[in-house]
């Protein structure tokens, strides 16, 4: 059996206006993903346990099986997996992005969290200068990519009030500043980190080139390395990743899949999603599960792009949806399940925590309820289905799937 699970990052929706009170996976031309839905089974999957941030983190944790109450930890841990970093059991990692500050009145206020997207090449010589003069036997800063890198704190605190930077765009940064045990070291790391970039060489030549500068460094998603039983351990199989976005090849790295990397995957509008497509035919041909990642859906909704999020969501369902169903079939025997992990509506430019719709296509006989007209939202409401908690999706999709069919039927 092979089985198969293509997520488009965000691509829920609420409707909207422009498109007659349609969301944009009802407005949207997706033949393939409808058919899943009018073959298969559709429904609705919780993914964000109430209380919890409707992160990607926290979602895809979910879509794996994984229970985020038990094994959610913090964002930064699974990127650190990502970037190949290791964490012992008392290391505490740190997302550290390089962010840009601006003044209203006497007000700070966090102006761009990427530093006007830095380099990767000029953001690793302020974290070596970083690593210089902050890093201590206890604190290590890592480089990553762009505006995004770690910082690893051995005995660190880990029950803080941080604060992703994008999320305080515009705002003082005095009310979001961390809170809790253990904060003063890491308010005082972030203020001495300004005393470091102030004169660095690489902001003087940005600041020359009318280049945004990174003023300071901004310590959020702290956690110690997840607990997770690999699914490949669980299930026994052999599965694989593919994602341009570190935070899901992470996840992927404590769920024991192997990192498959696919030229052309950006992660955002300009994806290779035929490419991606085609690697997972490729690796499934031996191997057993592939998690096909898809993140610009989600970008679109970020950016309140509605025409931009509707061709991606058709890139996707052609590229990605359409190519996996016509070459399945040499493979044998499969699975598909085809959903989102969150909706990031157009009218709200973020995640929210409401439930996705999901469609799962069974090549096995008797697998599948046709109780979908289509993919979407308010189909998949229709359909009456819903999986609360969505982690308890996936047992079942590894699984026994006829029995979840014969439940819902
Ligand atoms: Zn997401």
């Amino acid at each position: 059996m092979k089985y198969i699970v293509l997520l488009g990052d965000g691509m829920a929706d609420y409707p909207l206006p422009e498109l007659g009170g349609k969301t944009p996976l009802e407005f949207a031309d997706t033949p393939n993903m409808d058919r899943m839905a009018a073959g298969g089974t559709v429904g609705l999957i919780d993914t964000i346990p109430a209380g919890f941030t409707p992160g990607s983190d926290v979602a895809n944790l979910s879509v794996l099986g994984y229970d985020p109450k038990q094994y959610h930890t913090g964002r930064a841990p699974l990127e650190a997996a990502s970037m190949g970093v290791d964490l012992a059991p008392d290391d505490v990692a740190f997302r550290c992005n390089l962010v840009t500050f601006g003044s209203v009145g006497s007000e700070t206020v966090m102006e761009d969290f990427t530093s006007g997207h830095i380099t990767s090449e000029e953001a690793s010589l302020i974290i070596a200068s970083l690593n210089e003069k902050l890093a201590s036997l206890v604190i290590n800063f890592h480089p990553g990519v762009g505006y995004r890198h770690l910082m690893v704190y051995k005995g660190g605190p880990v029950s803080l009030k941080t604060t992703p930077p994008h999320d305080i765009v515009g705002k003082p940064i005095a009310g979001w500043l961390p809170k809790g045990k253990g904060s003063e070291k890491i308010n005082s790391l972030m203020e001495r980190s300004g005393d470091i970039l102030k004169d660095h060489p690489v902001n003087l030549a940005r600041a020359s080139k009318g280049k945004k500068t990174a003023d300071s460094i901004w310590l959020w998603g702290e956690g110690r390395a997840p607990m997770l039983e690999p699914m490949t351990a669980r299930y026994q199989i052999k599965g694989g990743m593919i994602s341009a976005v570190d935070l899901l090849k992470g996840i992927g790295v404590y769920a024991g899949l192997e990192t498959l990397h696919v030229k052309g995957a950006t992660g955002y509008t300009d994806t290779n999603y035929r490419g991606k497509a085609k690697k997972a035919l490729e690796y499934l041909i031996d191997g057993d599960f592939v998690f096909l990642h898809v993140e610009a859906p989600d970008e679109m909704g970020h950016e309140g792009d509605m025409k931009g999020k509707i061709k991606a969501i058709e890139d996707f369902d052609k590229e990605v949806v359409g190519t996996i169903l016509s070459g399945i079939d040499p493979l044998g025997d499969f699975r598909i399940i085809v959903l989102s992990d969150h909706p990031t509506p157009i009218s709200l430019k973020t995640h929210v925590s409401d439930p996705s719709p999901f469609a799962v296509l069974s090549s096995i006989d008797g697998e599948n309820i046709t109780n979908g007209v289509s993919y979407s939202e308010i189909a998949a409401k229709n359909a009456g289905i819903m999986v609360s908690p969505g982690h308890l999706l996936m047992n079942y999709f590894m699984g026994d799937w006829g029995k979840f069919v014969e439940e819902k039927r």
